[in-house]
């Protein structure tokens, strides 16, 4: 059985909350090159579009470079496969608890 997918949008507090843990679970640091991240930076989505959730399964903490790369040039493919791994290695070590 397929799981339906149900999209999370959170908005004001609760997205600042959201953002917070996310940067909390990297110590502010970026997942991807491990820069420090300034408190406050959203986190990125992974994955974009129409499957886009507000979950922290599906956030991951990118530095500004990073995350600039991923959005607007042509490294953004493969920012995008070390995004999903890095997320899908989270999700084992969740279900492995
Ligand atoms: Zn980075
Ligand atoms: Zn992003």
């Amino acid at each position: 059985m397929i799981p339906k997918t149900i999209m999370v949008k959170l908005s004001g507090k609760k997205l600042k909350e959201l953002n917070d843990r996310i940067a909390e679970r990297e110590n502010n640091l970026c997942a991807l090159c491990g820069a420090y991240v300034d408190k406050g930076m959203k986190a990125h989505h992974e994955p974009q579009g129409a499957l886009k959730s507000d979950e922290e399964s599906k956030m991951i903490l990118l530095c500004l470079m990073c995350h600039y790369k991923r959005h607007n040039t042509s490294a953004g493919e493969e920012i995008k496969a070390k995004c999903k791994e890095y997320l899908s290695n989270l999700e084992e070590g969740v279900q492995n608890e």
